[in-house]
């Protein structure tokens, strides 16, 4: 949401959406210090909750520094740093998006120092999968890494950006997929149901990519409708847009539905 305007907000909560759990994620240019992270945090933990407050949404986020700007390993362990303090804040639910982009080395030496910061505070872990040819390879390589640590639980791991060729192999390894919604590129809501159809959706969930490119906060709405068109019911489309993820972020316990708190 940091590179949306608040009619975003709006337009979710009239649409339905119960909260939003953002990501830390690229600023849209490579920060230049461990303090440019800081306030980052700040403005994850603090500003944007207030923001999306005024209209009734919940907001929640993940921290890290994101395998886009983890190719500095020096600026990794700082900004890793700086993040245990905040982990005490009320909204963050845990680690992500980590993961790979380029598959580099310093990216996986990078992954490996988030997933022990996870584990030594017993945090969620959300992973970020690289795109394009680089994402069977780099998935694989993540997958890895996480069953190399004995204190990562699986069903605690959600592995983003699955595809046709990659959510096979998260499912299988306990862990929880997430596709991510994109108008045109990249998985769109037709794909996700496919991939619905052909895995049962036990432990799949959709979320709408709200990056710098083209990209639509109401992702999710739009794939219930896809999901209508395809003959799901109202409880199948409720257990894929809304209890599913529920389930998953309720293993935080910091994590509460309005409804929930009533
Ligand atoms: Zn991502």
């Amino acid at each position: 949401m940091v590179s949306r305007v608040t009619d975003d907000y709006q337009s979710m909560v009239v649409a339905g959406c119960a909260a939003v759990c953002e990501p830390a994620f690229w600023a849209g240019f490579d920060r230049s210090s461990a303090d440019g992270f800081y306030d980052y945090f700040c403005q994850l933990t603090e500003h944007e909750p207030k923001r999306a407050a005024k209209f009734g949404l919940p907001h929640y986020c993940w921290l890290c520094i994101n395998p886009k700007e983890s190719e500095d390993v020096k600026l990794a362990s700082d900004v890793i740093a700086l993040i245990p303090k905040f982990l005490e804040r009320q909204t963050v639910l845990g680690i992500g998006e980590i993961g790979l982009n380029k598959n580099s080395r310093n990216e996986i030496k990078v992954l490996e120092m988030h997933v022990d910061l996870a584990a030594r505070h017993n945090q969620l872990i959300l992973v970020h999968t690289p795109h394009l040819e680089d994402k069977l390879k780099g998935t694989r390589l993540i997958l890895d890494v996480l069953r190399a640590d004995s204190r990562i639980k699986p069903e605690r791991c959600l592995i983003d950006h699955v595809e046709e060729h990659t959510v096979k192999m998260v499912l299988e390894g306990g862990f929880w997929g997430g596709m991510t919604l994109y108008p045109e590129t990249k998985c769109t809501a037709a794909r996700a149901v496919d991939m619905i159809e052909l895995y049962s959706g036990e432990r799949l969930w959709m979320n709408s990519a709200c990056d710098w490119g083209v990209s639509v906060p109401l992702a999710i709405p739009y794939a219930a409708l896809e999901l209508r068109r395809r003959g799901h019911g109202a409880e199948s489309i409720d257990r894929l847009i809304y209890q599913n993820p529920k389930r998953f972020l309720s293993q935080c316990p910091k994590f509460k539905l309005p409804d929930a708190t009533l």
